[in-house]
């Protein structure tokens, strides 16, 4: 055997995610592992559950990060909130919806979906029909920043329709949290879920979760048992819930808490509304650049998210060919399009640690080259400027 240590090549992480991770992130996750029971691992969980709700701008008791990726988060709400034969209205804009509906369907639960184009948010006036019609509805779920097309939904107005029929929400919040507005408690949102890996800027495998109270009392007053025994929220609180008398569940990803740990004290020492700022700023910047060159988003300016940017392919380029060379040339990653804007659109993320002039700079001049290479129609030699003159104009 001559298999050897891994060293993964330095790259530029502006796909949809994982993002570029802070190397403040990555030392405190090379820390010393101790026992996940141990006094000081549990005053850092505390420190994690106080940092957490200053994330999501919440008081729910129950917030924590789930033991694995975003899509366990959504897993986790579906799972504790949804009983065989529940009703759910799922609205589907893009890939995310799709999982909700699976989710939904696995849980037993009757999936009534309200449909919008992709590239567009979730239609108000979709969603008050649905709930007219289906006056049985439980629950109504539905993505924020739906990162397969970039764009962002109003969780508020949609929340605040659900609670007019009774009915509970669950928001998808793996791309907004950290990068866009996003108000759990303010919003009155019942259940949301995060990722650690997009504007966070940590490392993939974690996936903060919050309930209110109306949402733990659904929980509480099931008639069946939750499937999924990891998922479990009434075993897990267990461990996260217990003060002092923690009780074992599983054994907690102990560094991958750290790093969790680090990515929150990093945005808080940012401060919430700076790091939205940031990641406004940056995205006008590369905006224009890219319209500068040539190019065209997908999502109507006023439902574009600024941490993910998703652009037609201009006539000529080869969407594979353009993403390797990028990736080969100058170890920078963007998104290629998913599911039905596969091969049609660019996703360029500008998340969390990503989201900074430096790789705006670097991802129009790469992408500036490579298309001018390829005979693409574009506008050569005006990206940069573009994008600098928005730079200046707001103090970078
Ligand atoms: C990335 C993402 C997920 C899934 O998160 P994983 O960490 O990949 O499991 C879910 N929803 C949205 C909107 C996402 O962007």
């Amino acid at each position: 055997m001559s298999i050897r240590s891994f060293h993964p090549p330095v790259r530029t992480l502006m796909g949809p995610g994982p993002s570029d991770v802070h190397p403040r992130i990555l030392e405190a996750m090379a820390r010393p592992t101790i026992g996940h029971l141990d006094p000081r691992f549990i005053d850092m969980m505390d420190e994690m559950k106080a940092l957490l709700h200053y994330a999501f701008q919440t008081q729910n008791e129950l917030t924590l990060p789930v033991s694995a990726p975003g899509s366990a988060g959504m897993e986790t709400c579906f799972a504790n909130l949804v009983e065989p034969g529940d009703t759910v209205i799922v609205c589907q804009n893009g890939v995310f919806g799709g999982r909700m509906k699976e989710n939904v369907e696995r849980c037993g639960g009757k999936v009534v979906l309200v449909e919008d184009e992709w590239g567009m948010p979730v239609d108000p006036n979709k969603v008050a029909e649905a709930l007219k019609a289906h006056p049985e509805t439980k629950i109504v779920a539905f993505v924020h920043a739906e990162t397969s097309t970039g764009a962002c939904s109003d969780v508020e107005t949609l929340a605040r329709l659900a609670h007019e029929h009774g009915c509970l929400v669950i928001v998808d919040a793996v791309t907004s949290l950290g990068g866009s507005p996003l108000k759990v408690d303010e919003w009155n949102v019942d259940a949301i879920y995060s990722g650690s890996q997009k504007c966070l800027s940590c490392t993939p495998g974690l996936s903060p979760v919050s309930f209110n109270q109306r949402a733990v009392e659904t929980i509480q007053k099931r008639t069946s048992k939750v499937q999924s025994w990891f998922l479990d929220l009434s075993l897990v609180m267990n461990y996260w819930g217990g003060g002092t008398k923690r009780a074992y569940h599983h054994t907690a990803p102990i560094n991958a808490l750290y790093g969790l740990h680090e990515a929150l004290v990093l945005l808080q020492e940012e401060g919430l509304e700076n790091a939205w700022r940031r990641h406004q700023n940056m995205h006008a910047a590369l905006k224009a650049g890219l319209e500068a060159m040539g190019l065209h988003f997908i999502v109507p300016a006023a439902a574009r998210l600024p941490q993910l940017n998703a652009i037609a392919i201009p006539e000529g380029a080869d969407d594979i060919q353009v993403r390797s060379t990028l990736l080969k040339r100058y170890g920078l990653e963007i998104g290629a399009g998913l599911g039905a804007l596969a091969g049609r659109i660019w996703r360029i993320g500008l998340m969390g640690y990503s989201a900074s002039p430096k790789n705006v700079l670097l991802c129009l001049s790469a992408l500036e080259a490579v298309l001018t290479e390829s005979k693409a129609s574009i506008n050569p030699g005006v990206a940069v400027d573009a994008a600098q003159t928005v730079l200046a104009e707001r103090g970078y």
